[in-house]
């Protein structure tokens, strides 16, 4: 077994930056420019007039990718090394945050009308984090020719209601049409974490297996956008890919390697910095998103050291609990646009991911697991859901009250025991005929003789 109980090193999330180009309507409107990004130093550069004098602010983040930054650019600088940590054994988390319409989705999925994720192993360059880091797990375990297994789980949380993004059609359907949303609740795993009970769990073998899983998960999100009034830029999406690997000890013991990677797109951030100045009107329509602002809280406990971490005061909080603070390795993308008309989300998304640099982690690598100790536990878990598979079809039987059971079940012993006794007297009845006849038959005979 491996030394958990080492003091582990503390560090710091990393924080990105990305600097999204103009878009076509910005360049139309000739928005003029407020941010500069120098990629090489780091650095990105707000200009602001203020009462006619320029002033300048400079931030700097472990990494900036400026407008003309690719896709394969920021995957290879930034997320190959956290694949590979995953491949090792650790947890990594990567958030994208930002103003919406910066480029979280497209960072984190791509452009989902010209990046079709082809089949035939390549991707197309618009692709983002997540089908690059597919590949790049899917490629890594073939080529070490290991014995592998990996599940994905793709969630989606809007309001504090949690919805699978991988259950089947019919489900969905019910949500769209009636907004009846499915929702999954969330529970202590007794292992001081949490887990979402009923969520569809999907093993996975092979990189197009999950691309075509995305792609209706995805679908699903951009579905219900135009339905439910833009829901997206206030819903969380967090995609999970789990990854078990056998490996051999020179022993001759069978120990599996397990690693997690979660991929978050978060909800606009201009929900949350606007909510301040009318927090109780936004309230009111449930405009709040408890999930964006306990995040923050948690970021401000973090770095200022308070004692009590707000963890438990949302649903995206608790399910990340271990990237805020905890032993998983975490890193923010930020996103942002150049154009001046964003100025001020552009500041407070800046000043929100340079605080974030403060949150500290304490990364370890996830326990080895003997294989016999796993498949104990798989057994366990099929007991748990065979249980769970009866409960539920024994509801889907007959189902009554307890009281009219018992009620029937009385009156079904006295409609028992009125039979028996009416099939004793029919049995007395009959023999008493039978006698009867008997005699009948005998006088009869005597009289003929
Ligand atoms: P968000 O998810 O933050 O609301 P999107 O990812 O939907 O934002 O991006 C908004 C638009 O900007 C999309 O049309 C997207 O294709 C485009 N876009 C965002 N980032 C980039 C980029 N780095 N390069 C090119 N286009 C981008
Ligand atoms: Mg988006």
């Amino acid at each position: 077994m491996s030394s958990r109980h080492e003091k582990e090193k503390a560090v710091n999330v990393q924080v990105l930056l990305r600097c999204r180009p103009f878009s076509e309507d910005e360049l139309r409107n000739n928005a003029p420019q407020v941010i500069t990004c120098n990629d090489f130093q780091r650095e990105v550069a707000v200009s602001q007039t203020i009462a006619g004098k320029q002033i300048d602010r400079v931030f700097t983040f472990d990494k900036v990718f400026g407008p003309s930054a690719r896709q394969k650019d920021l995957y290879e600088q930034a997320v190959v090394p956290i694949v590979n940590e995953v491949l090792e054994g650790f947890n990594c988390t990567i958030f994208a945050y930002g103003q919406t319409g910066t480029g979280k989705t497209f960072t984190m999925e791509g452009d989902c009308r010209k990046a079709k994720i082809g089949r035939n192993g390549k991707l197309p360059s618009e692709a983002g984090v997540i089908p690059r880091a597919v590949k790049q797990i899917f490629d890594t375990l073939e080529s070490q020719n290991a014995e592998y297994s990996v599940k994905v789980t793709f969630l989606e949380l809007y309001n504090e209601e949690i919805t699978d993004l991988l259950a089947p059609e019919e489900i969905t359907k019910v949500v769209l049409e009636e907004k009846q949303k499915k929702q999954l609740p969330l529970m202590e795993d007794g292992k001081g974490g949490v887990l979402v009970r009923g969520l569809e769990e999907e093993i996975v073998t092979s990189a197009s297996e999950i691309f075509s899983l995305l792609e209706k998960g995805s679908l699903k999100r951009r579905t219900a956008e135009t339905l439910l009034n833009k829901q997206s830029s206030r819903s969380h999406s967090l995609f999970s890919i789990t990854i078990h690997i056998k490996e051999a000890t020179p022993e001759g013991e069978e120990l599996i390697k397990c690693g997690k990677l979660n991929l978050v797109d978060l909800a606009g951030s201009e929900n949350i910095s606007r909510s301040g100045a009318r927090e109780g009107r936004a309230r009111e329509a449930g405009e709040i998103n408890k999930s964006l602002l306990t995040l923050g809280r948690v970021i401000t406990a973090l770095v200022e050291h308070l004692g009590h971490i707000p963890y438990r005061d949302s649903k995206l909080t608790r399910l990340l609990r271990d990237s805020l603070g905890g032993r998983t390795k975490t890193c923010i993308i930020a996103t942002v646009s150049p154009s001046v008309h964003c100025l001020e989300e552009t500041l407070s998304t800046l000043d929100y991911a340079h605080r974030a640099k403060n949150i500290k982690n304490r990364p370890e690598v996830n326990q080895k697991m003997m294989k016999s100790t796993l498949i104990k536990d798989l057994y366990g878990e099929m007991d748990r859901l065979k249980a769970e598979l009866n409960a539920t079809r024994e509801r889907n039987g007959v189902y009554i009250p307890k009281e009219r059971y018992s009620q029937e079940e009385s009156e079904r012993k006295a409609m028992a025991e009125r039979i028996e006794q009416m099939e004793v007297m029919l049995e007395t009845n009959q023999k008493q005929i039978e006698d009867l006849q008997e005699n009948m038959m005998h006088s009869s005979n005597s009289l003929l003789s």
